[in-house]
């Protein structure tokens, strides 16, 4: 049976490779010291014979026994507000914790697939933004923590590919929403979708003017699988590219949830990119790759789960 490590797979894109590579048969590790991820996301995976927990911080020395035949980087902390709290968390994950885990896979002959991000482009002075462009990203800003320790990520993986010969993946993966966001991880759609359940006003920060393109997770799980089983070394944006502005966004939450809440102008943070988009040219020409999932269906499926959460959740995840 192949055999994969997962790192972050009590987190929300963690969660759901664990389930694809469970339903595509392989035992599946799964490793993460649940600093923003919760164990409730893969508890239905503990009763399988095929799924093995380990709880461990991945920026210490990595060990798992026995052969490894792939090995998918997702361990970081990966909201704003996340990183905005554990900065040096932040950074080890993106350079220690990748350090060990590229060892690992030098050690155990595996093929690696780190997951970068969109965020390795900045505040894009290029529009929408291809792999060819090199970025602008504010070192010593608030997000450096998060958009360096990526950029550090994707180099050191190309180095050991380049001087060890090492198997090596990179996705850049764009804005992803869907079931098993924290409701309280500060991320746009948890955040309005909580704060229109709570009948709260929405919040918009700056003047909404400012634009992402959302992937479905299961579009997004869908491409990094077939990227890790592509032969192509060089990263690879995944994400949807149907841009919208955050204010249009919030009008949307609005009449998906029913409610007749209002939107309300809060600062626009430090460095929030003012246009995100992917081009994904790449994704569709190597990996025969593009999103299937619109908005509009996402979003209801997204809503559905958080639906079922109950008063008392909802009111426990304000922030
Ligand atoms: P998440 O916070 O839900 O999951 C991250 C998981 O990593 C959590 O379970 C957390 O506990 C774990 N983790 C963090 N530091 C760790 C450490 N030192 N050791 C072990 N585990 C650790 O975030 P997510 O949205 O699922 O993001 C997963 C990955 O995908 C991250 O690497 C993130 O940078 C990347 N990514 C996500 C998006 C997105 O839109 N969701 C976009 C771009 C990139
Ligand atoms: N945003 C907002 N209100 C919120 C949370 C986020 O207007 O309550 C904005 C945020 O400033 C950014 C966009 O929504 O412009 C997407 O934010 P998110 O944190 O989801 O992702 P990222 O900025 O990392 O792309």
């Amino acid at each position: 049976m192949r055999k994969v490590l997962i790192t972050g797979a009590a987190g929300f894109l963690g969660s759901h490779l664990c389930d694809r590579f469970i339903k595509e048969g392989f035992h599946v590790i799964g490793m993460d010291n649940l600093i923003t991820g919760d164990i409730k996301n893969i508890e239905h995976l503990f009763k399988l014979k095929q799924f093995e927990f380990y709880n461990h911080d991945v920026t210490k020395f990595v060990h798992v026994p026995g052969k490894l035949d792939y090995i998918l980087h997702f361990a970081s902390p990966a909201s704003p507000i996340d990183y905005l709290k554990i900065p040096i968390q932040t950074l080890k994950v993106g350079s220690l914790g990748t350090h060990n885990l590229l060892g690992l896979a030098k050690e155990k002959g595996s093929r690696i697939l780190i997951a970068s991000t969109s965020e390795v482009y900045g505040d894009p002075l290029v529009h929408p933004q291809s792999e060819e462009y090199y970025g602008n990203v504010n070192t010593i800003g608030p997000r450096g923590v998060y958009d360096e320790a990526k950029r550090f990520q994707e180099s050191i993986t190309m180095a050991y590919h380049t001087y060890h010969g090492l198997d090596t993946r990179i996705a850049r993966i764009f804005n992803t929403y869907g079931p098993r966001m924290r409701l309280n991880d500060g991320r746009v759609v948890p955040a309005f979708i909580g704060q229109a359940l709570r009948g709260e006003n929405l919040t918009i920060f700056g003047n909404g003017l400012q634009t992402r393109s959302f992937c479905y997770i299961d579009d997004q799980v869908e491409g990094i699988y077939k990227l890790l089983f592509s032969d192509y070394v060089y990263p690879v944006n995944i994400g949807n590219p149907d841009e919208i502005t955050i204010k249009e966004f919030a009008e949307e939450v609005v009449r998906l949830t029913g409610t007749d809440q209002k939107v309300i102008y809060k600062p626009l943070p430090t460095d929030d990119p003012l246009q995100r988009q992917p081009d994904i040219s790449k994704a569709k020409e190597i990996l025969g790759w593009e999103p299937k999932i619109g908005r509009s269906e996402g979003m209801k499926l997204t809503l559905d789960y958080f639906k079922a959460f109950s008063k008392e959740e909802l009111r426990k995840s304000e922030h």
